[in-house]
């Protein structure tokens, strides 16, 4: 059973699905957006994460690297083309501006972190959400930890990109599951593989399984669309969406405005920011939201 790398368990969290909610964040995604916020969830492998603005140059990096990587005198500090990702400088970083993000985790470690918060569950209506990265890369063990969840009484919410074998999600995943976020991004096939980073159509298929299989299954669906600034967020791709909701009996959805803080994650990573984003430097407007929103709202889909 393929068991994933957990980048973070966050307590106490009101964004990520109904109630109070621990959020499992899982390393791992078929998917390359552009804009992901998330950019140290896209390689399932433990990467090495640096922040420049913590860093006091003791040059204790230096001394302890076996790769001769280190070196704060550099700019970027490491050179990741030679760094062996052992983490013998994280421990040492005093400042810690070094992190390893990624660890490996039981699932009985984390049933037994999450069922701490069980009692702020039950009163909210929360649980836990197994998110990432994308949880269903890893469906077995992703699959056994819900299991484990829902046998302590606790409701288990799953955020997915839609990217999945969907027999195997629906046999070992879907039953242990009360409810599911599915973004759907981009409608045009070509531009969801050029900013997304495949093609789209096992994703749409997903998505008509996932809202028949809701009844069925008996667990809720909200499909939702993060706005990216002329990519997402344009009223033919915004139409078309509406469109397939239209279609397939969806009546409910959200938009998720975007959020330019991510970008001192692609520094701390050694990663570049993609063209298309480098002059968005901010939310979109109230108007421009507004506008998007009734696109849905015409054609009867709240949002
Ligand atoms: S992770 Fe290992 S190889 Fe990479 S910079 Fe740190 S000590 Fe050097
Ligand atoms: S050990 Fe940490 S604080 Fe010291 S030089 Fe290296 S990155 Fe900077």
């Amino acid at each position: 059973m393929n068991s994933p790398l957990v980048l973070e368990l966050k307590g106490n969290s009101l964004d990520d699905g109904p109630g109070i909610r621990t959020a499992v964040f899982f390393k791992g995604c078929p998917l390359r957006c552009i804009w992901c916020h998330n950019p140290e969830s896209k390689s399932v492998e433990a990467e090495l994460s640096v922040s420049l603005a913590d860093c006091i140059g003791c040059g204790t990096c230096r001394k302890v690297c076996p790769s001769g990587a280190a070196d704060p005198s550099k700019p970027g500090i490491v050179d990741r083309t030679k760094c062996v990702r052992c983490f013998t400088c994280v421990q040492s970083c005093p400042p810690k501006a070094l992190q390893r993000t990624g660890t490996p985790m039981d699932i009985e470690d984390i049933v037994r972190k999450c069922a701490a918060d069980k009692p702020f569950y039950d009163v909210s209506g929360g649980g836990v959400t197994l998110t990432g990265g994308e949880p269903t890369m890893f469906t077995e063990w992703v699959g056994e930890l819900a299991k484990k969840l829902t046998e302590a009484g606790i409701r288990v919410h799953i955020e997915t990109c839609g990217m999945f074998n969907y027999d195997m999600v629906r046999e070992k995943l879907l039953p242990y599951v009360s409810s599911i976020y599915m973004d759907v991004k981009i409608m045009d096939r070509d531009a969801h593989k050029k900013y997304c980073g495949v093609y789209n159509d096992i994703i749409l298929e997903n998505f008509r399984k996932l809202v028949a299989d809701s009844e069925e299954m008996g667990f809720s669906f909200l499909p939702r669309t993060p706005l990216i600034p002329d990519i997402t967020d344009t009223d033919d791709n915004l139409e078309a969406i509406a469109e397939l909701y239209t279609e397939t009996g969806v009546t409910k959805t959200e938009l998720l405005p975007y959020n330019p803080t991510w970008y001192v994650k692609t520094e701390k990573l050694g990663v570049g920011l993609a063209d298309e984003l480098k002059g968005v430097k901010s939310w979109q407007s109230n108007d421009k939201l507004e506008h998007c929103k009734d696109i849905f709202r015409r054609r009867g889909v709240d949002c």
